[in-house]
């Protein structure tokens, strides 16, 4: 750090900053999540979107290869989810959401429960995927205290499974291991292994014998003391676009069932189609007590999230006063502007052409994919729907292998924008990506992997 005090900068004016004024003004003021500010490069300034395109303010084209942090769903500055937020703002942009409603919150909340699995009814807004996780994990703890339950306060997760930024989530998401500063501060959560899986992968019936045998022996001894189950449904996200088969989910349910606890799905990352169907769930052929819907839930133009719960869960926090009421809430709980956005991306989601190019998505990332079998240097390939995944054969392990800044500058130098988790490398594009853009991520990939891990055999 230095001493030097900060040099004046140009003052934002009504005239457009230039990009170097506007880089200036971001590293004097501004604090980006995640990241390195003292080694990061400079941040790039966009002007705008379209479809799966960035535009730079140099006039420089990206395509966005990872919806801008898996909420981009139909494409960037979609017009008509574009108009009905515009719409909506001219109408109502926001009110208290204690003792009023509206118009958007409720057809949001009825549309929901109409596309959910049957019993996932009861509709809990809040702003963003960490809070309809702390939301769940309330409801969840409060229902069974609310049913005189006391003793039923501990939680499971799984290993590598991420949950957000908030205190409850860190405490869901300790085995990401993204955590280390506040460790001392979460509460405690038990951890499952999670058998991940991938093409070819021969040992992952005993990996799940294995998770299995834990959950067993868990509730053997704690059954009667476990609130719920929390954890991402068919493939962990931040922990590495680990997947999991729904035969595992399926038995997994079958247990939590027996023993009486509650199974949260966090699937702020796999819902509105990513996992190939609308929800992970019913993918996986599995319905959980309680579900967190938030980044696609409005198509990515505006914070918004849902814990959606049975009705069940709800009527436990009726009567006997305030006491038993659920007193969470937000001050943007419910804002008509991301209602309506969510319900304009409904309706392209429940557009007829939507799920054949979903299925085509997985199609051509499946043909890429067990292409890639024999590489000399990518391992563990694996699709879901229109997410792909494959892992750089190198030792180093964890964010902050010294290979992901190269691998991200490789990438944008060749106008992707993919965003490496450690050593694995993925897709995960908006609904309206080409074949062709496509085609050249793939290509770009098996280009990097050449260019990064073949050792430099040039003479001195
Ligand atoms: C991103 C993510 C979250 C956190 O969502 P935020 O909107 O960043 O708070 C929670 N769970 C999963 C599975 C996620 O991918």
């Amino acid at each position: 750090m230095t001493d030097t005090p900060p040099s004046p900068l140009p003052l934002p004016s009504a005239e457009p900053l230039s990009t170097e004024a506007l880089v200036a003004l971001d590293r004097r003021h501004l604090w980006h999540p995640f990241t390195q500010a003292q080694t990061a490069p400079p941040p790039l300034p966009v002007a705008s979107g379209r479809g799966a395109s960035l535009f730079l303010t140099d006039g420089r084209e990206i395509i966005d290869l990872i919806s801008s942090w898996w909420v981009t769903l139909h494409g960037h500055a979609e017009p008509t989810i574009a108009r009905a937020i515009a719409e909506q703002a001219g109408r109502l942009e926001q009110v208290i959401f204690a003792d009023f409603t509206h118009a958007p919150a409720t057809q949001l909340a009825a549309r929901l429960a109409a596309v959910l699995p049957e019993g996932l009814d009861r509709v809990f807004f809040s702003d963003d995927g960490s809070t309809s996780v702390e939301v769940a994990l309330k409801i969840a703890y409060q229902y069974w205290r609310n049913r005189g339950q006391i003793h039923r306060t501990r939680f499971l997760a799984f290993e590598g499974g991420y949950h957000g930024d908030t205190f409850g989530a860190m405490a869901a998401g300790q085995g990401s291991g993204f955590y280390h500063p506040f460790h001392d501060l979460l509460f405690p959560v038990t951890l499952l292994p999670f058998p991940t899986t991938w093409l070819g992968d021969d040992q992952v019936a005993a990996k799940e014998a294995a998770s299995l045998d834990m959950l067993d022996r868990w509730l053997e001894h704690h059954g009667e003391d476990t609130a719920a189950l929390i954890m991402e449904p068919l493939v962990q996200g931040a922990g590495g676009m680990r997947m999991c088969r729904p035969s595992f989910l399926q038995d997994l349910v079958l247990r939590l069932r027996r023993a009486g606890v509650l199974l949260i799905f966090d699937e702020v990352m796999t819902g509105f189609g990513r996992t190939g169907e609308l929800f992970a769930c019913q993918r996986a052929g599995v319905t959980p007590d309680l579900i967190c819907l938030s980044k696609g839930l409005t198509g990515g133009f505006l914070p918004l999230s849902a814990t959606v719960c049975r009705d069940e869960l709800y009527q436990a926090f009726l009567g006997g006063g305030f006491d038993r009421a659920f007193a969470h809430g937000h001050s943007f709980t419910a804002n008509p502007l991301g209602c309506a956005a969510a319900l304009a991306s409904l309706d392209l989601l429940e557009a007829p052409e939507t799920a054949p190019r979903i299925k085509a998505i997985e199609r051509r990332h499946r043909a890429w994919i067990q292409s890639l079998h024999d590489h000399p240097s990518l391992r563990r390939p694996r699709v879901l729907g229109t997410i792909a995944a494959v892992d750089l054969d190198t030792e180093e392990v964890g964010y902050s292998a010294a290979i992901v800044p190269r691998l991200k500058a490789f990438f944008l130098d060749r106008g992707l924008l993919i965003r490496p988790l450690g050593p694995t490398i993925y897709l995960l594009p908006p609904l309206c990506i080409t074949d062709e853009q496509l085609d050249l991520a793939y290509r770009t990939i098996e280009e990097a992997a050449e260019a990064l891990l073949t050792p430099d055999v040039t003479p001195e």
